[in-house]
Parts: C-alpha cells; structure tokens; sequence
C-alpha cells in the first residue's frame, strides 16, 4: 500500500456531524474498499486500503510507511523493553523537529491496545497517523497546528502479545471472545499492573501531609516491585522520561470517557471519587465524548442492555480499578490521563472499521488539542536561568479552594497547567526563591472546526532567590484584587439576571429584560417584593419551586421580610 493512495480520510474534520454523509459522497470513496467479516479470518491485504485489523509486522510496517511518507514531521522508536513474547513497543513521534523536546511545546500521547483483545484503538491510531501525515502533506490548518505547536507520540500497541493471542482465537472460531488475550503472554492484567499510587495519596489526604504529586521514584518502584511486568516496566520509565502533559488510554468493550479517579477512596466497588482536578477532566472527557460520532448520543442503545449510554463517566463510579495505568499517569507525572471506551465489540470485524474511523476521527484530533488549555510558560531565575522542579500551586478563585495537585516544572523550567474554564490564583514555589504569584483567568476555546488555533496563554515567572529581599508583591496582589473584583460582579449579574426572570415569571407584563440595565440591584429586589405581596402563601411556594436552587435562599428572607410587611 502507497501512503499517496490512501483515501482522504479528513473530511469529516470540516463537518463532524454529518461525517458519515461526507464520506460517502467524497470523490476519493471510490477507493475505500472495505473488506468483509470473511477477510478478517483470512486477512488478504488490499493493495489499496488501511481499513483492516493489522497483525503486528502489518502494524510496524504501516508505521514505517507514515514514517517514510513524512520524514521531517515523524520517528519511531521503541521503549527500553520489548513485551514477554519480545515483541517491540513501537512508537511513532509526529511533530517538527521530532527526537527533542522543545521547551514551550506541551508533549501528548496516546497509547491504544493495553488490553490485547480491544483492539478498535490500535487500528484507530495507525488511521490516525496516516491522517496526520496526509493533513499535513496537504497544508491542512489544523495538522499544521498539531505538528508546529505539540509533540504526539503514539504507541498503538502497548500489549503486542495479547493481540496476536485475540486474533488467533478470532481466526479459529471467527469470532473474539471476551477474555482471551486481554492479558499479557504473563496471563497479567496490565491495566491491574501499575503501583498502587491511589492508596498512598488518600493516605496523604487523610493524614495531611506528604506529596501530592510525583509519588514515588521509578527506578525505585521497579526494582522494589517484581510483579511489575516488561510492557508496564517500559511504559513507566517512558513517562518519567518525556514530560507528557495529556494522554489517552484506548480500550474497548463500551462506549464512553472515564476519567480519574479509577479506584474508589472509600474501598466501595463503586463511588464517585473526585480527584482534585475533577473540573478540568470533565472537561477533557467531554472533548472526547462530545467530537465523538455517537458516543454522546443519548439514544444510542447502550452496550450493557439495561444500562444508561452515558458520553462520560467517573471511573469509581462506574467500578473502581486499583493498579490502573491513568491513575498512575495522575499521581506520578505531570501528565492527565483519561480512559476512552470505543466500543461494545472489543474485537468487530474488519469490514466495521472504516465506520468506526469516521465516528473517532475527530474526536481523536480534538482530543490532542485540549494539550493547548490552561496556562503554560517559563519558571526562571532573575538571571534568566530556568528553574526545573518547581511546584506549580492552583487555587480555585471562585472557591476558594485549593487545587491539591501541583505540577512541576521540565528541565528547562518550561511548565503547562492544564485548567478548565474559571479564575485561578497560581503560585510557584521553588527551593531557594522567594514564591511568586499571578492570579489569571481561563477561558478555553480551541476545538476541532475552529476558525484559528492557538496555544495554552503563556504566564511567565522570573522568581527571586531567597537570600536577596522578597519582590514587592503589590502589582500581583492588585492583580488578584481586580480578578476577584470581576468574579463578584459576574456572579452578582447572575443574581441580577435571575431576579429579572422571577420579575418576569411574576409580572410578565413588564418587559423587565428590557428595563432592569436602568435600574440597580436594590431597586430590583424591591419591585420583587411588591410582586410577591401580592401573592398568596400557597404561589409562593409554586414560584419557590420553579426557580433555581441557588436564588432559593436569597429570595426566601425577601419573601420572609415580604410576609412581615403584609
Ligand atoms: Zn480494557
């Protein structure tokens, strides 16, 4: 198979929601010759189509080729450790100047077929590797951006050996079955394999005390561990080796984005188990989930008959998983894992794949762009020497709350805090310097059929060392001030604009969206009064009732001072 000959695949990217439409009326579906569930025992390969399942020197092969096709933007290389059969753990790095990292631009992975029998992730990444370098080829915007402003790194097959033991089965009895070859040739879960962070950071939590990130050494954790296997051995020392920033983890058997925690903190099967940045990974599994071509349709009929298709899902509220590889990436490295779901089948025929391309390609590349939220930028000294390892401290503004999880800063003191949408006080703390202090806000825009594409905002700190007089903190304090001077505001326009819905439910004859700009909140709050005067007690509480939770209280002592007046 040429690279030049695989169709245009990248429509849908103009288009998400009429992907399907798309694809079947684009000049180039001619060439898409998509083979039958026969094929998948059989596996002929077609000269001229990628849409079938990949046996492991297909898969390097086809790599090769993405490799061949797009030298300048492309590498392969292997982790330090091949799986227990010896086969390799190959990854293929996309970006301009691939082999370095370059300080300022975010690393991103994603890491497919950990469970060797769920195996629509790996044959998506390959797809995906073909696209990127065909996009790129092509100018196209958004491959363009990818390439010049992130380093991906794809593994598609973290479990080589279990795959072949799935397809086989599959080739004997035509059909996968639910078990066989999730394991690794060791007959280990790897997705089970993974130091168990979780239990130590809840002590941590309970005990107040201890680190909150970057839990244990890995050199360390290995040797201490012999359980460890050769694949999550690899996979371990590949993360402390390159600063990923995001990642997703592609498994198969349902259909939707879970993200940490995966193990529950109370020990329960199943609780919702916030981790601390809970905002931020709602955020990224809906970017998934929402780019995705069905996963959140709320009338897709789930895969667990009976269940609810739900687009995202806490991971210990679905069931908790102790040992897992995303609440690893959490606790250990700056990186923010989610787990992707693709699909009920975890091994369908050949014949389905170019359809579940369509339904994952955009998602896949939305996905890689969410490595662009937050803030990022650069932790130096006065004499502009960068300062690695420094802690990068969030707190909430609007909460008030602390982020308990710091991110730290890479080598050359280049640092990426990914944070949902809101205000956020972000302080660095470093050994030997004085702290520092911006308070910012977040809006996160980019996404997949945008306009334009832009990186993560930069918030650069030059820090002052410790043994000279501390900075005049004042213009950062001033800063937070009028920060926290706009979240009141806002927050008080939404009081405003609740009170003028109650007005308008009241009195509908008054166009109060059109008059309330004139008038204040008090003078609002008394034509409220008026209108509830004349109420009785019984619509009152109908009134109650309809309106929101949080205007409830406020417009509870309005009604008890309404009451009094009566
Ligand atoms: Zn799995």
């Amino acid at each position: 198979m040429k690279l030049t000959n695989v169709p245009v695949l990248f429509v849908i990217l103009l288009s998400i929601h009429v992907a399907h439409n798309l694809a079947s009326k684009s000049d180039n579906s001619h060439n898409l010759k998509v083979q039958d569930k026969e094929d998948v025992k059989a596996m002929p390969v077609e000269e001229d189509t990628i849409f079938f399942h990949h046996e492991f020197e297909k898969m390097v092969e086809l790599m090769d080729e993405v490799h061949k096709a797009c030298p300048e933007i492309t590498r392969l290389y292997n982790l330090t450790e091949p799986s227990v059969e010896g086969r390799n753990l190959t990854v293929l790095e996309i970006t301009e100047n691939p082999g370095v990292h370059i300080p300022g631009k975010p690393e991103f992975k994603y890491v497919g077929n950990m469970h060797g029998n769920e195996v629509v992730g790996k044959e998506m990444l390959l797809y995906l590797m073909v696209a990127m370098c065909e996009e790129y080829k092509k100018n196209s915007p958004l491959a363009k951006f990818i390439v010049s402003q992130t380093r991906v790194h794809i593994l598609p097959s973290m479990n080589p050996d279990g795959w072949q033991k799935a397809f086989m089965k599959k080739k004997e009895n035509g059909e996968a079955d639910w078990l066989t070859g999730r394991s690794n040739a060791n007959d280990v879960d790897l997705n089970r394999n993974f130091p168990d962070l979780n239990a130590k950071i809840y002590e941590n939590e309970r005990e107040h005390k201890g680190r909150n990130n970057h839990l244990v050494k890995v050199d360390k954790a290995i040797a201490m561990d012999k359980s460890l296997q050769p694949e999550t051995r690899a996979v371990m020392r590949w993360l402390a080796s390159v600063g990923f920033v995001l990642s997703a983890n592609l498994h198969g058997g349902d259909l939707v984005a879970n993200y940490p925690y995966d193990e529950t903190r109370s020990g329960k099967s199943q609780e919702y188990t916030a981790c601390p940045d809970d905002h931020t990974f709602v955020y990224l599994a809906k970017s998934y989930a929402y780019f995705h071509g069905t996963m959140a349709d709320p009338h897709r009929i789930p895969c667990d008959k009976g269940g609810e298709s739900k687009p995202i899902t806490n991971g210990g509220s679905w069931y908790s998983v102790a040992k897992g590889m995303q609440d690893y990436n959490y606790l250990n490295t700056n990186c923010f894992e989610i787990t992707l779901e693709l699909g009920c089948d975890k091994f369908p025929p050949g014949s389905e794949l170019e359809s579940l391309w369509m339904d994952n390609a955009a998602a896949l590349f939305n996905y890689i762009l969410q490595v662009h939220i937050g803030v990022k930028g650069f932790i130096q000294a006065l004499d502009a020497t960068p300062v690695a390892n420094a802690e990068i401290k969030v707190v909430n503004l609007a909460s008030g709350l602390p982020i308990d999880h710091d991110i730290l800063s890479l080598e050359d003191g280049d640092y990426y805090r990914l944070l949902g949408d809101g205000y956020y006080k972000i302080t660095v703390h470093a050994q030997g310097f004085h702290n520092a202090t911006r308070c910012i806000r977040v809006t996160n825009s980019i996404h997949v059929g945008s306009e334009d594409f832009a990186p993560a905002p930069r918030v650069d700190f030059a820090l002052t060392p410790s043994d000279k007089p501390a900075p005049d903190s004042a213009e950062a304090v001033e800063a937070c001030n009028e920060l926290w001077f706009e979240i009141q505001q806002e927050t008080q326009l939404d009081d405003r604009d609740l009170l003028v819905s109650v007005l308008s439910y009241l009195e509908p004859s008054t166009k109060w969206s059109i008059v309330s700009g004139e008038l204040s909140t008090v003078k609002l709050y008394y034509y409220l009064a008026q209108a509830l005067r004349r109420l009785q007690p019984e619509e009152m509480r109908e009134v109650l009732h309809l309106l929101p939770h949080a205007f409830q209280e406020q417009l509870e002592m309005v009604i008890a001072a309404t009451m009094q007046n009566k």
